[in-house]
């Protein structure tokens, strides 16, 4: 793999690159290979094969069944199908969240309160764990669905999935003696597949959603892990695809590249989470040695799994974040502040103001996010360039403030004003 020489990109929470082993896979269904699954002719019976043939592929590595796996067009769309899908037609539903998911499960259990439905957002503690208690807590009889993401995107927290399902599977037994309503169990696993296994039968969960563009696949392709029994209400309403949940024609060549990703990925894991454990450690502790009044955000031992090991967040007292981005990106590094969603309504991180970072440190946070082009001398380099900023802006925060605010905190402003 390569990429442009002149940058040095740390922000693989928002999306990677697309491996070249996957745009080479995909590359004969944007040519020749333009069938469509649904024709009976053999064109259409060979895209049909291929699409049957990634869906196994898939189902492989997740130890599913084929059929368990339905495409969509990427997470958010996933993560909208299993959350509408499960208590769309029930009145009144009650859904279990957390406060810190990604805007594509607040959003939509926002929408779906709006509908008459009931939502419990649990809290997570400084490190931004969930806790199974305050789950339990807040089930009522009226609960049909818990979602929990599997790893947060911003401070990269792993929540106890298995944990969490293995007690639901205890409170769905009681529940089914008192005649109520079986509560299904999603996550929404987007960031998980480069350095966790996503052995699906080992999580224990009913829904699942993944995407191809955290994964060096492509992007708007992901999918929905149903298991086998669960019925959802359709997403999208057509020609029947994807077991008339999720109709309209295949993106043949998105599905073939998404099942040579997750190949790719699940492949490495393993030897990926060493090799980014190695580099976590190496660059936190140069930051925390070389620059004072510094926090790293979330889980901060490696060796509990609960943190995932590519995602670095730290946080500067006395420093905007938006400047420190721009003046990284003057040197060609690319990072991200709180999260790519946040930085552009530029409202400060729900998941931060939920781990209960002080107001000092919130302003001042950024998310370096490492992937497998990663290397030790990159990060020498950021960290290099990190120090500088920091100091220079801590020396003309004074200054700049003001004209920050007036500007919305464009790099030129804090620039101009130290030379
Ligand atoms: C990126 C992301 C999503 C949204 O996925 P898209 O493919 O961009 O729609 C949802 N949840 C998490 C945790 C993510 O990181």
């Amino acid at each position: 793999m390569k990429r442009n020489d002149k940058t040095i990109y740390l922000d693989h929470a928002s999306t990677t690159s697309l491996d070249p082993r996957v745009k080479a896979a995909m590359e004969p269904f944007l040519g020749l290979e333009y069938g469509n699954p649904s024709s009976l002719h053999h064109v259409g019976r060979r895209a049909r094969d291929v699409v049957e043939r990634a869906r196994e592929v898939i189902a492989d590595f997740l130890s599913v069944r084929p059929d368990e796996v339905i495409f969509t067009a990427g997470g958010t769309e996933s993560i909208n199908m299993a959350l509408f899908g499960v208590v769309s037609g029930n009145k009144g539903a009650h859904i279990i969240t957390s406060k810190i998911e990604h805007s594509a499960v607040l959003k939509s259990c926002e929408a779906l309160e709006k509908q008459g439905h009931d939502i419990s957002y649990v809290p997570v503690n400084e490190q931004g764990l969930v806790d199974i208690a305050s789950i339990d807590s807040h089930i009522k009889d009226t609960t049909r669905l818990i979602s929990i993401m599997y790893v947060n995107n911003e401070i990269g927290t792993i929540q106890p999935i298995s944990r969490i399902a293995q007690w639901l599977s205890d409170v769905n037994k009681m529940r089914k003696d008192e005649g109520l309503p079986e509560i299904l169990f999603h996550t929404d696993a987007c960031q998980a597949g480069n350095t966790i296994d996503l052995d699906i039968s080992h999580l224990g969960v009913d829904l699942l959603t993944l995407n191809g563009s955290k994964l060096y696949g492509p992007k708007q392709m992901g999918i929905l892990y149903v298991k086998e029994g669960v019925s959802l209400n359709p997403h999208i309403y057509g020609g029947g695809q994807e077991r008339n949940i999720r109709s309209g024609t295949e993106n043949v060549a998105g599905i073939v590249g998404l099942a040579k990703a997750i190949s790719l990925a699940q492949a490495q894991y393993e030897e990926e989470d060493r090799r980014m454990k190695k580099l976590w450690v190496y660059a936190t502790e140069r930051i925390l040695r070389e620059i004072s009044d510094v926090r790293i955000n979330g889980v901060t031992d490696l060796s509990t799994h609960e943190r995932l090991s590519n995602n670095i967040h730290v946080s500067f007292k006395g420093v905007n974040g938006r400047s420190l981005l721009l003046y990284l990106d003057t040197y060609g590094i690319c990072v991200s502040t709180g999260s790519a969603c946040s930085a552009k309504t530029q409202k400060s991180s729900h998941v931060l103001s939920a781990i209960g970072c002080s107001e000092q440190y919130i302003d001042g946070s950024l998310r370096i996010s490492m992937g497998r082009l990663t290397t030790q001398k990159e990060l020498d380099f950021f960290v290099d360039t990190l120090v500088q900023g920091v100091e220079l802006l801590r020396q003309t925060t004074l200054v700049s403030a003001p004209l920050q605010r007036i500007t919305q905190g464009k790099l030129g402003s804090c620039i101009e004003i130290s030379n």
